[in-house]
């Protein structure tokens, strides 16, 4: 096996998983950015054939820290993609952004199962991705949370049974925010998430509900279901993750604590079951669940997925390279909490006659150009 951004929220969660049972699992290769310590400690620990960092500037700390281990070290994008392309039969896809999609698409080729976590590669490739696996014979099994519910409550489904996908939303570290202060909004503010703990991007992104917008349009690409039968609820607990609800009335919902090491697992062992090490919920003293309805005024994230749904095309790489340069400019401090959507917004705007119809297939050069163009538009959005 292989886990691409081992060192990240989600890559930390699957060792997690997999240093239980290490004989269980020959580990291939290990990918990460920055962090090169925890990367050698894990590739050590795991005892991968390779250990890869997305940053040529970081190549000589991870050699340094591997030297004499016997584990091959290797640095930059072209060397992660090569990384993932090695035989393995399961590889966890964690890199966070658009970059995991071209190491996601290598990976497949071998056609093995892909767990997938990089939302992005749905948004911005969804058509591509899908294609890349049956090509290939490659399985993807969605990590993400929500996804990973709906996915459990299809098993033995026949999907022209399905009325509707209901995507369940924490709403975010300001939900109870006056909608008024929501321009005010720190970066610190914006970075802790009231129930999960995930990387630092991604937990912006539930502030804004770019996360959840992002959801969206993946349940669209994933499943194949119409727009229309997409929705999302506020449920600030955070324990129903999707249901689905079907011709006959019935709403399937998927109950579990908020842990991504349930939706790792399911995919993982998949199509069994195995044993995994996350909290059994005591329903009574949980006492009650809640729900209510999005405010589209607070959360324009979602009109900007409805839109990317109806469009399809290059809209997703669109709009999540403009959210990505937009989600660096709030880190960075050059833009406010709420400009995020306008910036992006106006990216769509501006791009509205590069985006190719609904149906055309792209390639992953159309899909890099129209990111490219993206985040140059954003960077002169954000500049103005
Ligand atoms: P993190 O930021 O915690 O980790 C990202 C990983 O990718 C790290 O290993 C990081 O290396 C590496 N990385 C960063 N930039 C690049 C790059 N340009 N090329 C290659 N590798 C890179 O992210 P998360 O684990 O939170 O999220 C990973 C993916 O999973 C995202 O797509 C996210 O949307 C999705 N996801 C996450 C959830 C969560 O709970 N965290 C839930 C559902 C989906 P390093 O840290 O060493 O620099
Ligand atoms: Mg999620």
């Amino acid at each position: 096996m292989t886990v691409l951004g081992a060192t990240g929220s989600i890559g930390q969660s699957t060792l997690d998983l997999i240093a239980r049972a290490p004989e269980a699992y020959d580990v291939v290769a290990l990918t990460g950015g920055r962090n090169v310590e925890q990367l050698a400690k894990d590739a050590i620990a795991l005892n991968a054939d390779i250990a890869v960092t997305c940053f040529d500037g970081c190549f000589d700390a991870l050699s340094a820290l591997l030297a004499g281990t016997g584990i091959e070290v290797a640095a930059g994008d072209a060397a992660v993609i090569e990384a993932a392309g090695r035989p393995a039969d399961w590889t966890m896809s964690a890199i966070i952004g658009a970059a995991g999609l071209p190491p996601g698409l290598r990976a497949m080729e071998n056609g093995g199962t892909l767990a997938l976590a990089n939302k992005e590669s749905l948004v911005t490739a969804g058509p591509l991705l899908l294609a890349t696996a049956k090509a290939h014979g490659a399985t993807i099994l969605p990590v993400d949370s929500e996804h990973s519910a709906v996915f459990q409550a299809l098993v033995g489904e026949d999907l022209a049974a399905v009325e509707r996908v209901i995507i369940t939303a924490s709403g975010g570290a300001f939900r109870d925010w006056p909608i008024e202060e929501l321009a005010n909004a720190t970066l610190e503010q914006a970075s802790s998430h009231p129930n999960w703990d995930m990387g630092q991007r991604i937990t912006i992104d539930s502030a804004s509900m770019f996360n959840k917008a992002m959801e969206l349009i993946e349940t669209k690409e994933f499943f194949g279901v119409a727009p229309s039968m997409i929705e999302t609820i506020i449920h600030p607990e955070s324990m129903i993750h999707a249901m689905v609800g079907f011709t006959d009335g019935a709403l399937m919902a998927h109950v579990g604590p908020p842990d991504m090491r349930h939706a790792i697992g399911y995919a993982l062992h998949w199509p069994e079951r195995g044993h995994v090490p996350v909290e059994r919920l005591d329903l009574a003293q949980l006492g009650q669940l809640t729900f209510r309805a999005p405010d589209d005024a607070r959360y324009p994230a979602l009109a900007l997925a409805r839109r990317v749904m109806e469009q399809g095309g290059l809209s997703g790489a669109v709009f999540n390279a403009a959210k990505e340069r937009a989600l660096d400019g709030f880190i960075d401090g050059r833009i406010g909490f709420v400009t995020m959507a306008s910036v992006v917004e106006r990216v769509m705007d501006n791009m509205s006659s590069d985006i190719s119809p609904q149906n055309a297939t792209l390639t992953l050069e159309d899909i890099e150009q129209a990111d490219h163009l993206a985040r140059v538009r954003a960077d002169e959005c954000m500049a103005q």
